[in-house]
């Protein structure tokens, strides 16, 4: 467990961010006011010295969970959700421009003329000259989710860890807002999320990490600097191990 100092606590960071931190006060689209303010909290760490890549999630604007409620076949339903999380790697492209951060989008499908394909050599290159990543399409295949995506390029491009951002601030024994009696864990095994069924992230993706050793950082984004609370290695949320 790293200590708290002024310098950051790891060298390259996976961020996975649901598309629901661009919402605002919205229930469906992008506050690009919210975008901007997380591209900020990126810039701020990334200026720290950190390597910083993103995984963006698509839930504001599509899931594949809807469109197979209203009969449309999984496959399609799940490419519409990967093509959602490739808008808002748009638009978080777009709010790093604004805080002036140089970013390069990265899609697991092909669409070349939007964002460069994934060639795990060249993303590492990237962050080495001070780019900030972001990940969209999920890992180009239905099925999966952004967390399990984040989980495994979090393991191919060598980061140190994996922070989940959140609305919570941690993991919870239940759900904090309905149940006024929930604790929260400073930290927990990878087990346990399994054994308790903690919604943290999938199971798919716990199941890699603890595979692979890499830890999972779960905390609220956007509440008194906690991005860089967390790189620094203060202990706020919740450590998955
Ligand atoms: N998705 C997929 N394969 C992936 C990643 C995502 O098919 O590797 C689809 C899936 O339909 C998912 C949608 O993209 O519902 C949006 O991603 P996610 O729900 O993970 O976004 P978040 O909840 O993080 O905003």
């Amino acid at each position: 467990m790293p200590t708290t100092t002024s310098q950051p606590a790891y060298k390259r960071i996976l961020l996975k961010i649901s598309g629901e931190s661009f919402l605002g006060d919205a229930t469906r689209g992008i506050d690009f006011e919210r975008a901007i303010a997380v591209a900020g909290e990126i810039k701020e760490v990334h200026d720290l010295g950190v390597n910083v890549a993103v995984m963006i999630g698509g839930g504001n604007l599509f899931r594949g969970r809807r469109g197979t409620r209203i009969g449309i076949d999984q496959g399609s339903a799940d490419q519409m959700g990967m093509l959602a999380t490739v808008i808002n790697g748009i638009a978080l492209q777009a709010a790093l421009d604004k805080v002036g951060a140089d970013s390069r989008h990265v899609s697991a499908i092909e669409i070349k003329s939007v964002a460069e394909p994934f060639i795990r050599r060249r993303v590492i290159r990237h962050m080495e000259k001070g780019r900030i990543i972001i990940f969209s399409a999920g890992i180009g295949s239905p099925y999966f989710t952004t967390d399990t995506a984040a989980a495994q390029r979090a393991l191919e491009i060598g980061c140190d860890i994996i922070f989940k951002a959140t609305k919570v601030d941690g993991v919870y024994t239940s759900d904090p807002v309905t149940d006024k009696t929930a604790r929260k864990f400073k930290s927990i095994r990878y087990i346990d999320v399994l054994k308790k069924g903690l919604k943290v992230m999938d199971a798919t993706a716990i199941s890699l990490c603890s595979d692979n050793a890499m830890p999972i950082l779960v905390f609220a984004l956007g509440k008194g600097g906690n991005l860089k609370r967390a790189v620094l290695g203060e202990a706020i949320g919740t450590r998955v191990y």
